[in-house]
């Protein structure tokens, strides 16, 4: 890789490495893996220039938005892969679990120590505020220097935004030669233990369950078993992936948690990999996946409905008074309880597995938008279904394809009710598509329509503050009755 490219990836402050300090802090917030990963090897680099050793550390918090057992799950699991790797690469890795017992976050005091800290660099959720924190909190020093190992291509490579696939396919598969090559890890030279400030989860003998169960955090969102968090069972996913010549990976979790590389899956697939695989990643998690990065990188409002282009707008407030066929309340929609068997089914993948099919998902948002008091509504309920439910929610994919759902990075189609020309996919008509059967086909198992009782289990515990909850929930009865008036 040559200088040029590594900079691309460096979003840095200004400020010196504080020449006092006892170590590089590469505070892990996105790219959970030990290995391919641009950040620690930036992090390795500057203390092999310093003859300092590299402390990684890693904290979970209890209060980041939709905080479940599902998703503390999974980023434990994650977590014990890691402190394994780091092990055997003789890199000392401590991980803070906020139990809510009034014990402060140490990364201040550590980074205080440091010479210099080294953090991801991730354009959405949490991660921009977080790492602006600690920056203001630090001052000039020691410097926190974010490291983009997101995408193929460095989020800052395109200096603006795209606003379709179309025109930004010629220009990523132009970059792709520079970018798409084996990521090599640096191995940091000086091994010297550190004395944290705090008892790091020791992960040879945590028991996950009890940790999880521990915090105080969202209990009625269950881990999923299918996906295990870490890099081995991700790695592993692909290995089965290649072997079956399946057309989908199931690595969306794994990518948002940051336990595989983009580069890694494109180049096994490249060497073992069917020519249908092959074209389907470079369309899915190149064009799609850096376009989503790229609009979250350039776009400050892209989390909010002020993401999809004016015309979608326009039509969607001209059509805002249409008659809704039916108004389902956000509880309804959550527990998957609608008159519609095959969104209750989409849904209940969210609820049960934390994962959907893409065709699946597309049919899911598309229907809510008329189920809803308006867009602005569909767009929050949405957002709230997918992060709360996905393991691979709150991510740049996340909040670009809820956009897709209204207009963004499409055209123009024919005017209907309700969408007017922002593009509608009817439920009925997806009955009768080969897609439909396939996205079917790739979900586990799952209970009857008629039995809820795992559903009643998934909500006995108190909810989480949600989108919805301020709002007052529509009457069931009123709402079939509007349905039935409305022929
Ligand atoms: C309403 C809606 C909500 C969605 N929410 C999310 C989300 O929260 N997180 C998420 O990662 N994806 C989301 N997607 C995109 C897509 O559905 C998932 O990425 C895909 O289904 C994941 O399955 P897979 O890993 O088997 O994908 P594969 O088909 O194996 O593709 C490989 C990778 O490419 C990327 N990818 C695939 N399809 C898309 C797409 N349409 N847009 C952007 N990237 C894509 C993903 O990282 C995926 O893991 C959403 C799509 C819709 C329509």
């Amino acid at each position: 890789m040559t200088r040029n490219q590594t900079d691309l990836r460096v979003h840095r402050p200004l400020g010196d490495i504080a020449q006092a300090g006892e170590f590089v802090l590469y505070w892990m917030q996105t790219t959970m893996r030990a290995r391919e990963n641009f950040a620690f090897n930036y992090a390795a680099e500057r203390a092999n220039e310093l003859g300092q050793p590299v402390l990684v550390y890693q904290g979970l918090r209890r209060d980041y938005p939709w905080a479940s057992d599902r998703l503390h799950r999974f980023i434990l699991e994650s977590a014990a892969d890691i402190a394994r790797d780091f092990r055997d690469m003789g890199v000392q890795y401590v991980f803070f679990l906020d139990r809510g017992s009034g014990e402060a976050s140490p990364l201040v005091s550590l980074a205080r120590r440091a010479s210099l800290v080294v953090t991801d660099y991730y354009p959405t959720f949490i991660v921009p505020r977080q790492t602006a924190r600690l920056r203001q909190i630090l001052g000039a020093s020691p410097p926190v220097v974010s490291i983009d190992s997101t995408t193929v291509i460095p989020l800052a490579h395109f200096d603006r935004q795209f606003t379709s696939a179309r025109a930004f396919r010629p220009r990523l598969l132009e970059a792709l030669p520079h970018y798409l090559h084996p990521v090599p890890t640096i191995e940091p030279r000086v091994r010297r233990a550190v004395e944290p400030p705090f008892d790091p989860v020791d992960f040879r003998r945590a028991d996950l369950a009890e940790l999880v169960s521990s915090c105080p955090i969202d209990h009625s969102v269950p881990p999923v078993p299918a996906f295990v968090g870490g890099s081995r069972a991700a790695r592993e996913r692909l290995a089965r992936y290649l072997e079956t010549g399946k057309p989908t990976t199931g690595l969306s979790p794994y990518l948002h948690f940051g336990n595989i590389s983009p580069h890694e899956i494109l180049l096994r697939t490249r060497e073992a990999g069917t020519v249908e695989q092959n074209r389907h990643l470079q369309e899915q998690l190149l064009v799609w996946r850096e376009l989503s990065h790229n609009v979250a990188h350039h776009d400050p409002a892209h989390r909010t409905i002020e993401v999809i282009p004016a015309w979608a707008r326009q039509e969607l407030a001209t059509h805002a008074a249409d008659p809704r066929p039916v108004l389902y309340p956000l509880e309804v929609l959550e527990r998957a309880t609608t008159d519609e068997e095959l969104w209750d089914t989409a849904q209940r993948a969210y609820l049960t597995q934390g994962y959907m099919p893409n065709y699946l998902r597309m049919l899911w948002g598309k229907s809510v938008l008329q189920w809803t008091e308006n867009y602005q509504q569909a767009f929050e309920v949405l957002v709230h279904l997918n992060n709360k439910y996905a393991l691979d929610g709150r991510d740049p994919n996340s909040y670009a394809s809820i956009a897709w759902i209204f207009g963004k990075f499409y055209r123009p189609f024919y005017r209907r009710p309700i969408y007017g020309l922002v593009r509608y996919l009817s439920l009925n008509a997806a009955r009768k598509k080969p897609e439909l059967r396939e996205a079917l086909g790739q979900l586990e198992p799952t209970e009857p329509a008629s039995s809820r009782a795992g559903q009643a289990e998934l909500f006995e515990a108190p909810q989480d503050a949600n989108p919805g909850s301020g709002r007052k929930p529509l009457d069931r009865q009123r709402v079939r009755q509007r349905r039935v008036e409305q022929g």
